[in-house]
């Protein structure tokens, strides 16, 4: 094996999403958001793990990623497009029953005119100003798409990461001002409004990083291990340097094992010198420069040398890696390459 193995324990996405789901009231329903390849771990299995654990409605950024999440379900669950009805996705939102969340006046009228009784959301801007539609334009228009019959008036939090940040209850006040009185199922919460509480839930709510074990659902079942086959080994003398631009320096007689996997396969350069590998319950520095497909490692106090070390598991959860490369657990997951094997852990049913 010359590549690394990203282990997915589907049960415990699974349990995640009922754990989530069960955090708001009898009458809430709990979509998942399996956007971005199901944030980088492969959508098809993921998403039918958690249609086989209860998920009933599916969240995706496009079309495109829309088709694949309809393959992998058949039909019958719901899959809506958070970027809407663009133009050229006609056929596609026709044709797989995708659900666009209409994102502007635009977008409502070519979905209108295009596929006149074909389901639909509407996002509304309620303060992050990325998407949706604005106050003005929606109070403008309202009254004629609410007769159209929107399955779902839905907005996001741009802080819901923040308990006390003020633009939680600010972006809840303004939806309440833009929905109250329709009538119509509601969505504000991902991970995050899920856990500020039931003000927040409406009728559905979208988990993401939550479902797969990340900020800021810290009770979630890890659910991930990276690990990483080790190429070879070499003994190095003090004063000896390991890597590009010998960025680092052996103080000891050292044991180093070079692991086959790099900034290629999304360890960012960030985790050069910093970084621990796991070896069980035993940490080994990452030494010295990340590079395009391998990582240095100093293991001289392990009792041998082991095959391969984890970059990613219990001792070393995605935000903990994060931090330390000074990112965030999101961008971290959606970068692990195609070039690790994904294994699927899934008790038969
Ligand atoms: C990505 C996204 C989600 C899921 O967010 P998490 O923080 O991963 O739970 C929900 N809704 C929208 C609109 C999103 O873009």
């Amino acid at each position: 094996m010359a590549t690394g193995t990203l282990t997915i324990d589907l049960d415990a996405i699974a349990a995640n999403w009922r754990a989530l789901d069960r955090q708001s009231g009898a009458g809430v329903q709990t979509a998942a958001v399996v956007k971005a390849d199901a944030y980088g771990l492969g959508v098809t299995r993921v998403a039918r793990a958690l249609a086989n654990g209860g998920a009933r409605r599916f969240f995706v950024a496009a079309a495109e990623e829309g088709a694949a999440v309809r393959q992998a379900l058949g039909p019958g669950p719901q899959i809506a497009v958070l970027s809407g009805h663009m133009a050229g996705d006609t056929e596609m939102i026709h044709d797989l029953d995708l659900t666009p969340m209409l994102n502007s006046l635009e977008q409502i009228t070519r979905h209108l005119e295009s596929l006149p009784g074909h389901p639909f959301g509407v996002q509304l801007d309620t303060g992050m100003n990325r998407l949706g539609v604005e106050l003005l334009e929606w109070q403008a228009v309202a009254p004629i798409i609410v007769d159209a019959g929107p399955e779902l008036l839905m907005s996001h939090l741009a802080c819901a990461d923040e308990p006390d940040h003020a633009m939680n209850e600010m972006q809840l006040k303004v939806f309440h001002e833009m929905t109250d009185g329709t009538g119509l199922p509601r969505s504000l919460a991902a991970t995050g409004g899920i856990l500020l509480g039931a003000r927040y839930h409406f009728d559905l709510t979208r988990p993401g990083i939550g479902l797969f074990g990340g900020r800021p659902y810290e009770a979630a079942i890890p659910a991930l291990t990276l690990s990483l086959p080790v190429i070879q080994t070499r003994e190095v003398s003090p004063g000896e340097t390991v890597g590009y631009a010998s960025a680092w320096v052996a103080e000891r007689p050292s044991i180093i094992a070079t692991l086959a996997a790099g900034y290629a396969d999304g360890l960012p350069r960030t985790l050069s010198n910093r970084a621990q590998l796991w070896d069980g319950d035993i940490a080994c520095p990452l030494v010295g420069r990340v590079s395009m497909d391998m990582i240095t490692v100093d293991i001289t106090d392990l009792p041998e040398i082991p095959r391969e070390l984890d970059i990613l598991g219990p001792n070393q959860p995605v935000d903990v890696l994060a931090d330390i490369a000074g990112t965030i657990g999101y961008e971290l997951l959606t970068a692990l390459g195609p070039r690790y094997t994904r294994r699927y852990q899934e008790r038969p049913a």
